[in-house]
């Protein structure tokens, strides 16, 4: 029995011992994010078509033909006509994935993702496509994964062509433009005979995608002034007209669909990009359909003194330039879905044509979203500090907990050494106790 006790606190006083280590040491960096904000009221797109021209210059779009006439004629009439047009405004590094980054979500990446290739996540990030009930994409298998990868849920679905096939293209580039025109227009087809499919098209914050890679490749293998890149922005001018039709066609005109068009990075005349130069950072964007403005006639001269303005023969249509990341906040708005939260894009207004009230609470929307980030930052000195407390508040016992566990072992030896002496060597023990019993009798 006395056994029985004596290994049962024995066991107590392991068991308390080794708990104690994850009591001292161990502590959760656990912290939490920002809410999605969106703006409460009723959207005026219900869906929209992003169309990214990868490598397109600002310049090579807007600038007309020696006869007066446009190379991209579809465009240069949505200009003058029922969209609003002005110039992106890109920050370095001038590559694909950190341009695509903050179209889409709204953000500047850090340079050191370049470590990466640009095409790895560091982080996991919110964007449009997340905050959107679906969205389908077609393009380069460089670019769509990632924002499918950080997407929750499996609501993007992407279409790229296999990398190692990007070869069926190596002679021309633009077939990689063709591949997904086609590809958009055979989903479209097909949408019209699977009920599933067509009841996912017909719902609303939906959002397609189309990554057109071939100006970029032609830019890099020919430079920006060859007929090849000239040839394929013409191409995919072409291009986004029967996207167009085809959509309206598909929704049965029910003027619901916002479209953007717009480039990720300009190119140097040596076909080169990822460097500050205007012809890198100067990208074209023009934004049409549903809650969009129509193209306004100014007399007035305009608030740019580039040159621009006089070069591209616009200055009578009135330009609203952003930058990048602006560009996510305006889509959020057309379809109603969240801004992504980490994004930093100021909602460009002069794009919308919306009640003041719209306008307002868009504002709104977007000034809290930001807050949210600041609110954050404020938080993240706050927690630095507050890490230094922890540090403290974790570790300033340990050496008093420590010397504890210590001590109380060499206790708990000596009280088990005790208890082996006092029960095999009963001799030792009377000797000692015969005295004591002797001065107790004087
Ligand atoms: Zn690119």
């Amino acid at each position: 029995m006395r056994m029985i006790t004596f290994f049962l606190i024995g066991l107590t006083v392991h068991v308390v011992f080794f708990l104690s280590i994850f009591d001292i040491y161990f502590t959760s960096p656990l912290v939490h994010g920002m809410m999605p904000q969106s703006t409460p009221l009723a959207p005026p797109a219900s869906r929209l078509v992003l169309v990214v021209a990868d490598g397109l210059r600002a310049d090579s779009l807007f600038t007309l033909l020696p006869n007066g006439s446009s190379r991209t004629p579809y465009l240069r009439s949505i200009i003058e006509d029922t969209g609003t047009w002005g110039v992106s405004h890109t920050r370095v590094p001038t590559e694909s994935r950190p341009g695509h980054v903050a179209l889409i979500a709204g953000f500047y990446e850090d340079v050191s993702a370049v470590a990466k290739g640009w095409k790895e996540n560091p982080v996991e990030f919110d964007s449009v496509f997340n905050e959107s009930r679906h969205t389908w994409c077609w393009g380069s298998p460089d670019i769509l994964p990632m924002f499918a990868k950080g997407a929750s849920g499996d609501h993007v679905y992407t279409h790229t062509y296999p990398a190692q096939e990007e070869d069926f293209a190596s002679t021309d580039a633009s077939r990689l433009d063709t591949w997904v025109f086609t590809q958009v227009k055979s989903f479209f087809q097909s949408a019209k005979s699977n009920s599933t499919l067509k009841a996912s098209l017909l719902e609303d914050k939906n959002v397609f995608f189309l990554h057109l890679l071939g100006i970029d490749t032609n830019g890099h293998a020919h430079r920006p002034m060859s007929q090849e890149y000239l040839d394929n922005i013409a191409l995919v001018d072409t291009g986004v007209a029967e996207l167009v039709s085809m959509v309206e066609d598909f929704f049965g005109n029910d003027g619901r669909t916002a479209y953007v068009f717009t480039a990720d990075h300009g190119m140097t005349n040596w076909g080169s990009h990822g460097a500050g130069h205007p012809s890198e950072t100067l990208t074209p964007l023009v934004v049409w359909g549903a809650g969009v403005h129509n193209a306004q006639k100014v007399t007035e001269p305009q608030p740019y003194n580039d040159g621009y303005l006089q070069d591209w023969k616009l200055e009578h249509l009135r330009r609203v330039d952003v930058n990048q990341a602006d560009i996510a906040p305006l889509m959020a708005s057309l379809i109603g879905v969240p801004i992504p939260v980490n994004s930093v894009g100021v909602l460009p207004l002069l794009y919308l044509n919306n009640s003041g009230q719209f306008k307002a609470e868009s504002m709104y929307t977007n000034a809290i979203q930001v807050l949210e980030q600041f609110k954050i930052s404020l938080c993240q000195s706050l927690i630095s500090y507050s890490l230094e407390g922890l540090v403290y508040y974790h570790t300033y016992d340990r050496f008093f907990l420590g010397c504890s566990v210590v001590l109380g072992f060499v206790g708990w030896t000596s009280y088990v050494v005790l208890v082996i002496l006092k029960t095999h060597a009963k001799v030792t023990v009377l000797q000692i106790m015969v005295p004591a019993v002797t001065l107790n009798q004087e």
